[in-house]
């Protein structure tokens, strides 16, 4: 009885605002959330969680090898839902999650992912998750970390404790969208770090073995790699420090 009603109370209010698929805009079937199943179906998921080796692991680990001499560094995972193109419907996912105040959208997205996370074993030891931390003005801004709401539900998935109190952004970075991979990197470069707390904390490791970084989009890496020299300051090099966003740009 109560379905009956809650679905009828949904039929009224779709009349009155339709719910629309986010990829493709058509008007959403009852039974649909966020997405349609047409484009659903058509996802181009990248399936990196259970590959210990992917494109995108192989970027992040170039990326993060050029700032390190060694020193027994574990080799970074990294896996993403899907694969992002500039000229591809499905660019309107992390846009809609990061420009439109669609949270809801972001926990769907980051709940998909994280599920996929926790059926696989490369995951099955992270300690913590870490969102790409927002600078204080631009979270106050928007009213949200659009990194935190995928990193949230990936959390919930995987069972894991979502920490926000470690890394934080120093200061305000430009927008990268204009900038090469050199003037990306140079944006971001040296701006986040450890909370000072977290740094007594975690000086030499403590118990943590495995470190899950977690942003939206992953472009040249730039962003998660400043994130990535922040935490070793802290953690040492045994201490694997992974990462996870909604779309990886490249590939297939
Ligand atoms: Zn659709």
């Amino acid at each position: 009885m109560k379905e009956l009603i809650l679905n009828g109370l949904r039929s009224a209010t779709d009349l009155l605002l339709p719910r629309l698929c986010i990829v493709c805009g058509c008007r959403l079937l009852r039974h649909e959330s966020h997405i349609c199943l047409s484009c659903l179906m058509d996802m181009p998921l990248t399936h990196f969680q259970d590959m210990s080796h992917n494109p995108m692991a192989d970027r992040f680990n170039e990326m993060i090898e050029k700032g390190l001499e060694d020193g027994g560094e574990r080799y970074a995972y990294a896996t993403a839902l899907f694969f992002y193109h500039n000229e591809a419907r499905y660019r309107h996912i992390p846009y809609q999650i990061k420009y439109h105040g669609n949270t809801e959208a972001g926990a769907f997205f980051g709940k998909m992912l994280g599920q996929k996370m926790a059926a696989g074993a490369l995951w099955s030891d992270i300690d913590m998750i870490i969102p790409v931390p927002l600078h204080w003005a631009r979270e106050w801004n928007r009213g949200y970390n659009q990194a935190e709401v995928i990193a949230a539900a990936i959390a919930s998935e995987t069972r894991v404790p979502l920490r926000t109190d470690i890394l934080k952004r120093r200061r305000r970075t430009r927008t990268q969208t204009r900038l090469d991979i050199e003037g990306k990197a140079r944006n971001v470069a040296g701006a986040f770090s450890v909370s000072d707390d977290a740094a007594v904390i975690f000086r030499g490791g403590g118990n943590v073995r495995h470190i899950l970084l977690v942003d939206d989009v992953f472009t040249t890496g730039s962003t998660l790699t400043a994130c990535f020299t922040a935490l070793r300051t802290v953690f040492p090099p045994c201490v694997r420090i992974s990462v996870a966003t909604l779309g990886f740009v490249g590939g297939a």
